[in-house]
C-alpha cells in the first residue's frame, strides 16, 4: 500500500494564562512511501516522529494536511477503518490471556467481506487429501505427540497444526478418528469408512444447495444465476484459528501459544505484539520504537526478525526510532526529522554519505562525525591556521563555517605524501581494536569533547601531534549561519 502525506501539520495548543506557548510538533510534512517499503522515521526526542506516526494511525487528528493510503483519503477515518497494525514500545499484551488468545484478540469482533463458500466441502476434501497423501507422516505425528496419553487432545492436535498447516478443529477431528490406535491391517477399512462419510456429506450438501438454486464453482463458492455471493460476516472459529496459526508461524511464536506473556522473554513478547498487529492482515504496519525495551542482544535479533517478517509479507511499514544505527540497518529509506521538520530523506547510506545539513551529519554515524569551527578565505578552507583545501568556486565567499570530518576520513598511511598531510591533531590515546585503531585526540577548534579517528591498525600512530591527509568524500563544509551544506566542487 502506497502512503502519501501532504503538508501534514500538528499544533498542540498552549495555555496563554500559564504562559505555555503552542507547540508545532509536525510542520508541513510531505512524504511518499512506496508500496512494500520499510521507512525509518528518525530523530531525537521531541522531533515529532511519534506524533507523525499517530496521525498516520488515526490516533491523533492533524491540524491540517492530508494522509492517503493508495487512492483513499484516510485523513478523517478512525483508526479501525484504516487497516493498520500498530506496535508500541511496551508490548501491551493481556497478561491473563494465553499467547494464542492475545494474537486472536483483534479478530474476535472483526467483520469481513467475503464470497459465500461451501466450507464443509472444502474441509472434507482437505482431510481426504491429507489422509490419502501422507498418512504415514500423519500417524507418526499423532503418535509422537501423545506421550503415552499424558497430553491433552488440544495440545496433541497442535503438532498436526504445525506440521500440516491445518486448523485446530481439523487436527482434532483427524486425531479423533483414532487411526493411530488401530493395527495396521485395519487402517484401510477405517479410511474407507471415513472417506465414505465425507463423500456422503458432500453429496448431501450439494443436493440441498441445488434445491435452493445454488451451484458451486471450482473454488466451492456459491453461484446464483452464475454470480458469486458477497457477504459481510464475522470470521468462523476455523478461519480465526487459521489466521492465528499462520501469523504465529510467520513471527515464530508457534511453540509458545499455550503460555502466558509473563512466561516469555521480552523479544518473544514483542514478536507476539507484532503477530497481533499482523493477524488482521493490515495494509500498513506502524512500529513505534518497538525495540527500545529490549536488551542489546535481543534488540539486534528482533530487529533482524522485523526485517525478515516485513520482507516476507511485503507490508508497507513505518518504523519510528531515535536510534540512528537501528534505523540505518533496518530501513529501505530513512527520514530524519528535527523540531517537526523533515531534514532529509533517502537510502540510509546516501544520507550518511551525503548529509544536506549539519544536523543530519551529526545525527548519523558511530562514532559521530567530528565537527570543527572553520572559515573560508580567498577560496580556501581553514581550520585554525591550517589550510585544509582550496575550492575557488564553492568557497568564493569568505565566511565562518563548520567542518565535519568522519572518523574514517583521516589518512596517515605510508602512501600518503607529506605535502597532503594538511591537518594536525593532538593524539591523546591510541586503542587498537583488531583490524582498526581508534585514536582519541584534541584540537583547539574542535566543537565537542574528543575527536574520534578510526584508522588501519598498521599505521605508525603516536601520542602527540600527528598530521593527516583528509579523504575528500569524508569531509563536509556547512554554512556557519544556516548550517546547510556547502557543496565542494567534484575533483
Ligand atoms: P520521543 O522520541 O521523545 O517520543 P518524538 O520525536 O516522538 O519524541 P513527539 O512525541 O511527536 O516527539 O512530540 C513532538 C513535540 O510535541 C514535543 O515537543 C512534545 O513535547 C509535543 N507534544 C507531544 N504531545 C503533546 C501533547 N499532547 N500536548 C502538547 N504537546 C505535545
Amino acid at each position: 500500500m502506497e502512503i502519501t502525506i501532504k503538508n501534514l501539520t500538528k499544533v498542540f495548543p498552549g495555555n496563554p494564562k500559564k504562559n505555555i506557548p503552542d507547540t508545532t510538533a509536525v510542520d508541513s510534512f510531505n512524504l511518499d512511501i512506496q508500496d512494500g517499503e520499510l521507512l525509518g522515521l528518525l530523530g531525537p526526542s521531541g522531533c515529532g516522529k511519534s506524533t507523525t506516526l499517530y496521525m498516520i494511525a488515526g490516533l491523533k487528528a492533524p491540524t491540517s494536511g492530508e494522509i492517503w493510503f493508495g487512492d483513499e483519503d484516510v485523513t478523517n477515518l478512525p483508526p479501525e477503518k484504516r487497516g493498520i497494525g500498530l506496535v508500541f514500545q511496551n508490548y501491551a499484551l493481556y497478561p491473563h490471556m494465553t499467547i494464542y488468545d492475545n494474537v486472536k484478540f483483534p479478530l474476535t469482533n472483526l467483520r469481513v467481506k467475503t464470497t459465500k463458500k461451501a466450507a464443509g466441502i472444502i474441509y472434507g476434501r482437505k482431510i481426504k487429501s491429507l489422509l490419502t497423501g501422507d498418512l504415514a507422516t500423519v500417524l507418526e505425528e499423532i503418535r509422537k505427540s501423545e506421550f503415552g496419553g499424558k497430553i491433552s487432545k488440544q495440545a496433541a492436535a497442535r503438532n498436526l497444526v504445525f506440521k500440516f498447516h491445518i486448523v485446530t478443529s481439523m487436527a482434532k477431528k483427524i486425531y479423533s478418528y483414532g487411526l493411530h490406535l488401530l493395527p495396521e491391517e485395519q487402517i484401510p477399512a477405517k479410511l474407507d469408512e471415513i472417506f465414505h462419510d465425507i463423500d456422503e456429506k458432500e453429496a448431501k450438501t450439494i443436493e440441498s444447495l441445488k434445491k435452493k438454486g445454488i451451484s458451486l464453482n471450482d473454488k466451492f463458492e456459491y453461484l446464483i444465476d452464475g454470480n458469486t455471493v458477497e457477504t459481510v460476516r464475522r470470521l468462523t472459529n476455523d478461519e480465526i484459528d487459521e489466521l492465528v496459526q499462520e501469523t504465529s508461524r510467520l513471527v515464530q511464536i508457534q511453540d509458545y501459544l499455550d503460555r502466558k506473556p509473563a512466561q516469555l522473554s521480552g523479544g518473544q513478547q514483542q514478536r507476539v505484539a507484532i503477530a497481533r498487529a499482523l493477524v488482521k492482515k493490515p495494509r500498513v504496519l506502524l512500529l513505534d520504537e518497538p525495540l527500545s525495551n529490549l536488551d542489546a542482544r535481543l534488540r539486534l535479533q528482533t530487529r533482524e526478525e522485523i526485517r525478515r517478517i516485513q520482507k516476507e509479507t511485503g507490508i508497507t511499514t513505518i518504523f519510528v526510532t531515535h536510534d540512528q544505527e537501528e534505523a540505518m540497518s533496518i530501513s529501505d529509506r530513512i527520514v530524519v526529522m528535527k523540531l517537526g521538520i523533515k531534514m532529509q530523506e533517502d537510502a540510509p547510506q546516501t544520507v550518511y554519505n551525503d548529509p544536506h545539513n549539519l544536523f543530519v551529519a551529526k545525527f548519523l554515524g558511530t562514532p559521530p562525525i567530528n565537527v570543527f569551527e572553520g572559515y573560508t578565505k580567498d577560496g580556501s578552507l581553514y581550520i585554525g591556521e591550517e589550510k585544509i583545501l582550496t575550492d575557488k568556486k564553492a568557497l568564493a565567499e569568505d565566511k565562518k563555517v563548520f567542518v565535519g570530518i568522519r572518523p574514517e576520513g583521516f589518512l596517515a598511511d605510508e602512501h600518503v605524501k607529506e605535502e597532503d598531510k594538511v591537518f594536525s591533531i593532538d593524539v591523546k590515546q591510541i586503542v587498537t581494536m583488531g583490524r582498526d585503531m581508534s585514536l582519541v585526540a584534541g584540537h583547539g577548534k574542535f566543537l565537542g569533547e574528543d575527536i574520534k579517528v578510526i584508522v588501519d591498525s598498521d599505521i605508525k600512530a603516536h601520542v602527540g601531534v600527528m598530521k593527516f591527509a583528509i579523504r575528500p568524500n569524508k569531509i563536509f563544509v556547512f554554512d556557519g549561519e544556516t548550517e546547510e551544506r556547502i557543496y565542494l566542487s567534484k575533483k
